[in-house]
């Protein structure tokens, strides 16, 4: 859409034009099977190749470490469900946080009604897990760790090193995932150096299309497939790969050259759309300090977010209420982090990509003083 000030990037993000490219190139000139042993299918296998080592590259993890899937989503589920039953003759105990992703929280559901044990923790205020408490609770039986490295409606950055050193602890053969949907590319990420197993990302979250995403798996785990048939992606996710949308996520990759410098500047997007915010007195900050500076998440005290939300989308301004996943539904996250139900309805998630600017932040913070203005306090 023209001239839309798009502050719902942790939803989904516009695709870049590496990307677009990417898929057009694919789809003109390389639309050979991988598996084919003719040449287009070879074409098509070693462009496979360089989109793998650039994707393993990003988080310094080796080609052979990175099995392709449709999303994050996906990700999470064959992490989780792939660890969970290659490794129930060892336990049964699984744990995670209340303040994951529905990907990962509804997974675990459907483990428990297969028999396993979940244990879902607290964390802590801020929105971080703790890895005392963690340590705490790992046993001889459990087999799997789930935990956010981001979360997806605040921000909160959790500590992945400590908190897989902390597992490893207590019980080495304990597996340690990470969803690192909301971090990847928006945060260094080095697999070895932070010991996780497992590590999900997804594509449309860094200016790739929808439709793409991977899971990295350290050497020597095994995980039972999902999908079986023609045994691609080393048998660990069957079915013919999505080449124009593969070659788009690598694009999207290597278009973020320097994550810190990317990093840099969305932080000071952040921080100046935390000063001009500042001037509305009915603004409460509801990211903790050292959050992602991708997401701000505000509660316009007094005011309904679905009545904010769609007053600024009239103005072609976007933001979103909580996470996108929550629609309809009171924020799991902000409920679980004990904050009360009228901070919680007035919740509204501003997050940022490279491709904002200030002159977009001081419109939507000119908007929300109008709003406050003008429309009608719910209590
Ligand atoms: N995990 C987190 C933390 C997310 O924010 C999301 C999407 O918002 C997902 C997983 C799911 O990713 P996808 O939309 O690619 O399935």
């Amino acid at each position: 859409m023209e001239n839309a000030i798009y502050f719902d990037n942790s939803a989904t993000t516009k695709p870049c034009q590496e990307a677009i490219e990417a898929v057009n190139s694919c789809l003109n000139n390389n639309w050979g099977n991988p598996s084919s042993v003719h040449s287009l299918g070879v074409n098509s296998l070693l462009a496979l190749a360089e989109a793998r080592e650039t994707v393993a590259k990003s988080i310094n993890a080796k080609s052979e470490d990175i099995i392709f899937t449709s999303c994050g989503t996906e990700s999470n589920n064959l992490a989780i469900i792939g660890a969970c039953l290659s490794l129930k003759k060892q336990g049964n105990k699984i744990i995670s946080y209340k303040t994951e992703h529905p990907s990962v929280i509804n997974t675990l559901k459907q483990l428990e009604h297969f028999g396993f044990e979940v244990l879902f923790l607290d964390t802590q205020k801020n929105g971080t897990a703790c890895p005392k408490t963690l340590a705490e609770n790992v046993d001889n039986n459990t087999i799997l760790v789930s935990c956010m490295m981001v979360n997806n409606e605040i921000g909160s950055i959790n500590n992945i090193k400590e908190l897989a050193k902390a597992v490893k602890s207590k019980n080495q053969k304990t597996l340690f995932h990470t969803d690192a949907v909301q971090a990847y590319k928006k945060l260094p990420i080095n697999v070895n150096d932070l010991g996780v197993d497992l590590l999900s990302a997804s594509g449309h979250k860094i200016h790739a299309p929808k439709g793409i995403g991977f899971l990295y798996k350290k050497k020597g785990v095994n995980l039972t497939p999902l999908l079986n048939g023609g045994g691609q992606e080393n048998g660990l996710r069957s079915g013919t790969e999505n080449m124009p949308l593969i070659c788009a996520l690598a694009a999207s990759v290597k278009a973020i050259p320097d994550v810190l410098a990317t990093h840099k500047k969305v932080k000071d997007l952040r921080d100046y759309a935390k000063s001009k915010l500042l001037n509305n007195k009915n603004i409460v900050f509801n990211s903790p300090e050292n959050a992602l500076p991708y997401i701000l998440n505000i509660s316009l005290t007094g005011f309904k977010a679905e009545t904010v939300l769609n007053a600024l989308s009239l103005k072609n301004i976007y933001v979103s209420k909580g996470s996108a996943c929550a629609k309809g539904h009171r924020s799991h996250v902000l409920t679980a982090l004990g904050m009360n139900d009228n901070l919680i309805d007035s919740s509204i998630r501003i997050s940022f990509s490279r491709f904002n600017t200030k002159e977009e932040i001081d419109i939507l913070a000119n908007e929300l003083q109008e709003i406050t203005k003008k429309l009608r306090r719910f209590c």
